[in-house]
């Protein structure tokens, strides 16, 4: 077993840490409001190689394993969890397409995105549910070389911004279940597309709201991969996306450990500092170790993805404990702060806001439960 990083990955954690804390952590409580992040910060992400770099050379992939992407999200993510969003999206997005996409999409779908030209939403959720995302209802209705789109999709990261969209829609019929999506890659600035912003807890930068599809006309040669594959598709894509999501929440979570711990080794109660007082110093170890033990999860599951071997439910299972933990990490150096942590001038209650909305995102605990409970169960436990 071997724990160490390549010398290349390691380069990358400390270049990444080091543009974390100089460029994007003096402004991520300025971007807590319901604006986009600012262009010039995603085409930044993109010069440093961050996204979807698992894409051909030839359409603007870097060349990053799996285990650095995953490095990635958690450093972006000690910066600014939002930012850390682009790479996510990019990521899964520019994923599907590289695998799914005939060679003329991929070329002319990925440069953008690999540039951070443009940030792809991906629209799987609609307002009759998320988590039994195989029997969405938006249509996809062959017209001649073309698709009309309509229906609605609800609750899409970066709905305010996103230039192009993967959205599943149904070209078969409902009975037809998940073999019934097809996956489009849709110009969201075509005529019929209408968006909403929501008012989230937190988050706020990543413009979360809805897509209306007004028999929006897709050309049929944006239809990514067979007609009926789409889900079957994004489900394989989730898989190592999920890993990402549990680092990006274990980044901002040990950020705000390590302000923590430089915190009580200062701050002075009783004459003595307060990480003399183990009620203090106890939470703060704990936190440590919980974390240490998740983020081993998270990457032994890239460190399978990398090899080409199964890692489904470990993936599944750092998607529920990453997160939850994480927010329970941030709530606890919150009140290590004492009054001065109840203040938005600090930034653990906005990370907590922000991780919370990734216990949701992307499939709930007990969706991935389900998941995890079948694999070491077997089919049995399917409920669904
Ligand atoms: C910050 C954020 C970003 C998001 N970004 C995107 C995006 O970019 N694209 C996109 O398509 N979607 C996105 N979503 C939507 C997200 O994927 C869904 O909200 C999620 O899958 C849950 O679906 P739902 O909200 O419809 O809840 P529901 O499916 O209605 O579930 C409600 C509750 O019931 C529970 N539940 C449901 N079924 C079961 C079951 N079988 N067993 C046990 N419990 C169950 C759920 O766990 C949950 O607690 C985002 C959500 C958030 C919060």
């Amino acid at each position: 077993m071997d724990f160490a990083l390549t010398g290349e990955q390691e380069l990358l954690r400390d270049t990444l840490r080091d543009f974390a804390r100089r460029e994007l952590l003096p402004g991520y409580a300025a971007r807590d409001k319901d604006e986009d992040l600012p262009p010039a910060l995603v085409k930044k992400l993109g010069e440093l190689g961050v996204l979807a770099p698992m894409v051909d050379a030839k359409h603007g992939g870097s060349g990053l394993d799996y285990v650095a992407l995953g490095i990635a999200h958690e450093e972006i993510a000690r910066g600014d969890f939002n930012a850390a969003y682009v790479l996510l999206l990019s990521a899964l997005v520019g994923a599907i397409i590289a695998r799914s996409a005939d060679a003329r999409q991929q070329a002319v779908f990925l440069p953008p995105i690999c540039r951070g030209d443009l940030i792809p939403a991906l629209g799987v959720t609609e307002p009759s549910g998320g988590s039994d995302a195989a029997h969405v209802k938006m249509q996809a209705r062959r017209d001649g070389d073309s698709y009309l789109l309509t229906g609605e999709k609800t609750s899409i990261s970066f709905s305010s911004c996103a230039g192009a969209a993967l959205v599943m829609a149904r070209t078969g019929t409902l009975e037809e279940g998940a073999r019934g999506v097809s996956a489009f890659y849709v110009d969201l600035n075509s005529p019929g597309v209408t968006r909403t912003r929501f008012r989230d807890l937190g988050s706020r930068a990543i413009g979360r709201g809805q897509l209306f599809f007004d028999s929006v006309r897709v050309p049929a040669e944006s239809r990514v991969g067979a007609e009926g594959a789409g889900f079957i598709q994004v489900m394989q894509g989730f898989d190592f996306s999920r890993s990402l999501i549990g680092l990006m929440c274990i980044g901002a979570a040990q950020q705000s450990v390590d302000e923590t711990c430089a915190y009580v080794a200062e701050r002075e109660a009783f004459g003595a500092p307060l990480a003399r007082f183990e009620g203090v110093s106890f939470p703060l170890a704990e936190a440590a170790v919980r974390l240490r033990a998740a983020r081993l999860l998270c990457y032994e599951a890239l460190w399978l993805k990398d090899r080409g071997e199964p890692h489904g439910w470990l993936s599944a299972g750092a998607k529920w404990l990453a997160p939850e933990l994480s927010a329970q990490v941030l709530h606890q150096c919150l009140l290590l702060h004492g009054h001065l942590g109840f203040s938005l001038d600090l930034p653990h209650q906005q990370r907590m806001r922000d991780v919370i909305g990734l216990e949701i995102g992307d499939g709930t605990a007990q969706i991935m439960k389900t998941l995890v409970a079948r694999e070491i169960i077997g089919k049995v436990a399917r409920p669904y």
